[in-house]
């Protein structure tokens, strides 16, 4: 197809795609779609080759915020039945961490929910970072705090933060149809301070909430210009109790289309499926390594996802590996940029808009048995694409382990 040959070249130059091709992509029919996969495939290994970085959430404080973004379960007014408690310590949150490290991650994600940290948070959030970098000498770590004010980016970086996470989830023009208590341009505004205080910029997107391509678009190119380091992909994961929890607009193939549609865009950018991925890819999740060179381990923020165990015989039985502490994740030139570090980036602004504690990297997915991916009964897996958009509450499990709770997290 010629598309795909012209958006191979484009993307092992890094050149940007017209709008019309990378809505062509997401127009692409189901017979051409290991097509497509196979064309993003050669742009990913060009850059990352086979490698899959592992993350891993820490949900510092969940629930009880007073902003109302829609696909938010931990947002005002949510019903939905989450873990809900304050701030952990340093020492709770270092022992989730580390857990994660166990399993192979490389990068820790501290998020908290809320309009913004006061400066007492932000104190107390760098004693969490000090705590971890003391105790795991080679970690990432990568606050998502919501809205900064002035000097609080500095604050992380001199603790030790290394990124940070404000994502624009949806175009500008649709922003305003998701969230109320905050605009576009003040999430724009946080992933400047955050860039300006030498932290990596993670931004990304949330797929499945009503958008047309028109918007999925939007938002990428909008991205691509802001050129965060990174760029998770969340798939909405429609929590029962929250404003969209009918909203289950995506299958798989759908989802691989976004994906190559990303890469397409961000040719050598991290893009990271976050949320979502077990409930919406289910059974096509290998497939979508060929796309992402990152993923979550184990759980989100108040969901669960799929075995820590059975994420990473998935990487291996895919063909791929997990990226070790040793390794730069960025290519050459983008790491060179941040001085060997995680991130950055050759714009000026990166700035992104961040995103969102919890629909978006939260959410997550099913647990362990019949969970993951999964399809819940005999006939359920694996069926024909025009099934696969029919609510799936079933493969939404809320976090009933790790932080906030006794029992020991998924790892
Ligand atoms: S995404 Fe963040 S700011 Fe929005 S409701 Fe959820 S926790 Fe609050």
């Amino acid at each position: 197809m010629d598309l795909l040959n012209t958006l191979v070249d484009k993307g092992l130059r890094r050149e940007l795609p017209t709008r019309e091709e990378a809505l062509a992509v997401l127009a692409t029919s189901d017979d051409d779609l290991l097509d497509v996969v196979a064309a993003a495939g050669k742009v990913r290994r060009h850059w990352f080759g086979r490698r899959v970085k592992l993350n891993y959430l820490v949900n510092l404080k969940s629930g009880l915020c007073p902003e109302d973004c829609s696909y938010c379960s931990q947002r005002l007014g949510s019903k939905a039945d989450i873990l809900k408690y304050t701030w952990l310590k340093p020492d709770e949150a270092s022992q989730a961490a580390a857990a994660g490290l166990a399993g192979g991650a490389k990068r820790v994600c501290l998020v908290a929910s809320g309009r913004g940290p006061t400066d007492r948070d932000v104190d107390r959030v760098s004693e969490t970072i000090r705590t971890i970098k003391e105790q795991n000498e080679d970690v990432e770590v990568c606050a998502c705090l919501g809205l900064l004010s002035g000097g609080q980016a500095e604050k992380l970086r001199e603790a030790g933060a290394d990124a940070y996470n404000h994502n624009l989830n949806t175009s500008e023009g649709t922003y305003g149809d998701i969230t109320t208590t905050h605009t576009y341009a003040d999430r724009v505004d946080t992933v400047q301070k955050a860039h300006a205080a030498g932290l990596s910029a993670c931004s990304g997107l949330i797929a499945g909430m009503g958008e047309s391509d028109e918007d999925l678009v939007d938002v990428v190119f909008s991205l691509r210009e802001l050129d965060p380091d990174s760029v998770p992909v969340n798939f909405l994961i429609p929590f029962e109790g929250t404003p969209l929890a009918k909203e289950w607009n995506l299958t798989p193939q759908r989802c691989l289309r976004i994906l190559a549609m990303v890469r397409f865009v961000c040719p050598d950018v991290e893009v990271r499926i976050a949320g979502g991925r077990e409930v919406h890819l289910r059974t096509m999740q290998p497939l979508a390594l060929n796309l992402a060179n990152s993923i979550f381990l184990g759980d989100y923020l108040t969901s669960e996802g799929q075995a820590g165990k059975a994420d990473l015989d998935m990487i291996a039985d895919a063909g791929f590996e997990v990226e070790g502490a040793d390794q730069v994740t960025l290519p050459e030139h983008r790491a060179a940029a941040a001085g060997g570090g995680c991130g950055s980036h050759e714009s000026a602004g990166c700035g992104s808009v961040c995103g969102s504690h919890e629909g978006a990297n939260g959410c997550g997915s099913h647990a362990d048995a019949d969970g993951c991916g999964s399809h819940a009964g005999a006939d359920g897996c694996g069926t024909a694409s025009a099934a696969a958009n029919e609510p799936r509450p079933d493969l939404v499990a809320v976090r009933r382990r790790g932080a906030g709770t006794d029992l020991a997290p998924n790892a």
